[in-house]
């Protein structure tokens, strides 16, 4: 592998409009996991500073609520083109801030463009209904307003993307957005909002205070948890934030909208296409270094394809390019930091003592960027079930059954507390169906013959149980983004009660 030297972000802060020389001081450090090197510094915004921010999106929120809706995607969509003539320096933030490999790296920016698309049509395609009234010369309907100022927290593996699927759909929907993005990538969320000002500033009808970014750790995220003036929290991350995040939004009667941890499992079924297999099962174990939402974690092999599917993923997950993600042929970066892989140790560690034999999973050196976290994903063989793989390790672990029945492995799949993505491969139809009906995957997201990571942005996003039941980007998320109203009209000059009911006056 060549050695990489890191380019300093200035040149991809500086592309957005951004001076890295502000970034010098201030309690929140910006690491990257490619070497362990500090790429800048700033200040968690002050509770006082908080509140001023709170009150210029109030004053926005009654602004850009009475903007239409198609004017509303106009700002979208320049907001889209910015980030296409961005596209490079943003990827390359991501890269230098979160450790993703180039290609996925610029991915995650097309996703950005992608919802911006998305919701340009959307501000369109608000629809309510119609609905018939039992009363005579009376019509019903249900429509959609804003709701008030959105408030988004966001994880460090999705630093870009996630908000996008919430922020674009918000403003369309009429609504200001509040970002407080993860304390360990807050350099690309200052540039992917540094480019989001600079539209704003260029648009008439958007009023100053439409979008902010307020900067910190917990403490920020609790803020916006416990503040009765924003009605609607949407806060990706883990199970442990999202149960914290959730009583306090519920206990002032707001709305939270949680999209937590997963612990997604695949079936490799008899018929199963090998080479599509191997292929599907190491890019969504091994992907991202293990360290998406949908990563593949558990795997259920036929046993009757389960010694040459393993050999294989043996040999697949041996041969992975791990290093540098600036390097052009690397397909494994560095886990985020050491926490990250002292929790990947802790739980291999689980498992050889609960019987598992472990493959991989080893600490790999990269000459130069000795206080990187690099490990070789690892496989885990095991006979059962036990703690560890009942849970998310937010590292490249995949624990391996093997099954006998379609159904033992469908309840295997459903037989953990996350309910976020499955898949299936297989060719027949029959065992297709039934994961994908009522009796089959009980999450939010189920596919046949690919992977579980990966979801286009044209689908609601999301899982059940303590994935935390929300839906993001796609199909009618977006009604998450607004409040609903039913209104009656009455067109005549007499006053007919609904239920037939009388109520006559003098
Ligand atoms: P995390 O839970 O540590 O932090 C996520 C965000 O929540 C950060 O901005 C953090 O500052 C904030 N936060 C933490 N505690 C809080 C609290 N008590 N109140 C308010 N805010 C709080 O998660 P992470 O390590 O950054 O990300 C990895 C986790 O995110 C994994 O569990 C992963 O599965 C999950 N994730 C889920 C999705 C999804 O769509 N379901 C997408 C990406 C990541």
């Amino acid at each position: 592998m060549s050695a990489v030297k890191i380019a300093a972000p200035a040149g991809s802060l500086a592309a957005v409009g951004f001076d890295p020389a502000t970034l010098t001081s201030g309690d929140l450090e910006s690491r990257s996991p490619i070497d362990g090197r500090v790429l800048g510094r700033l200040a968690s915004t002050s509770r006082a500073d908080y509140d001023a921010t709170l009150a210029r999106s109030l004053a926005a929120f009654a602004a850009w609520r009475a903007v239409p809706a198609p004017r509303r995607g106009e700002l979208v969509r320049l907001f889209g083109e910015a980030v296409r003539r961005h596209q490079p320096a943003l990827a390359e933030l991501i890269t230098l801030e979160a450790g993703k490999i180039g290609s996925e790296a610029a991915g995650e920016v097309q996703e950005v463009i992608d919802i911006c698309d998305f919701a340009v049509g959307l501000s369109r395609q608000l629809y309510g209904l119609t609905i018939a009234s039992e009363r005579k010369h009376h019509h019903m309907l249900e429509r959609w307003h804003p709701i008030g100022p959105v408030a988004i927290i966001t994880a460090f593996n999705f630093p870009m993307a996630v908000w996008s699927w919430n922020a674009t759909l918000a403003l369309v929907c009429g609504n200001p957005v509040l970002w407080k993005p993860s304390e360990k990538t807050p350099l690309t969320a200052l540039a992917l909002h540094r480019l989001l000002e600079s539209v704003i500033a260029q648009f008439a009808e958007a009023p100053t205070g439409l979008s902010a970014l307020v900067a910190g750790g917990r403490a920020v995220g609790e803020w916006l948890a416990d503040d009765a003036r924003i009605p609607l929290v949407s806060a990706t991350g883990s199970t442990r934030m999202g149960r914290e995040v959730g009583v306090r939004v519920a206990g002032r009667f707001g709305r939270s909208l949680l999209e937590l941890g997963g612990n997604n499992a695949m079936i490799v079924a008899p018929s199963a296409a090998e080479d599509l297999a191997v292929r599907a099962i190491t890019f969504a174990a091994a992907g991202t270094a293990g360290q998406r939402c949908t990563t593949l974690r558990r795997l259920y092999v036929h046993e009757t394809r389960y010694d040459a599917i393993l050999a294989r993923l043996k040999r697949a997950f041996a041969s992975l390019r791990i290093g540098s993600p600036l390097a052009a042929d690397t397909l494994v970066g560095p886990l985020v930091d050491r926490q990250a892989f002292e929790a990947m140790q802790a739980a291999l560690a689980a498992a050889r003592a609960a019987g598992g034999l472990v493959h991989g999973g080893e600490r790999v050196a990269v000459a130069g960027h000795e206080a990187g976290y690099y490990v070789r994903p690892a496989l885990v063989e095991l006979a059962a079930p036990i703690e560890a793989s009942a849970r998310e390790t937010f590292a490249p672990i995949l624990y391996v059954f093997r099954y006998r029945t379609i159904e033992d492995a469908i309840a295997g799949n459903n037989g953990v507390a996350q309910g976020l993505s499955s898949s299936l491969i297989t060719q027949n139809l029959s065992e297709a169906e039934t994961f994908l009906s009522a009796e089959g995957s009980d999450c939010g997201i189920a596919n046949i013959n690919i992977g579980p990571s990966g979801a286009e942005i044209g689908g609601a996003f999301g899982g059940e149980k303590e994935t935390g039941g929300g839906r993001e980007s796609g199909s009618d998320a977006w009604k998450a983004y607004m409040r609903r109203q039913t209104q009656t009209v009455n067109y005549s000059s007499t006053l007919p009660l609904a239920q037939g009911v009388k109520f006559d006056v003098e």
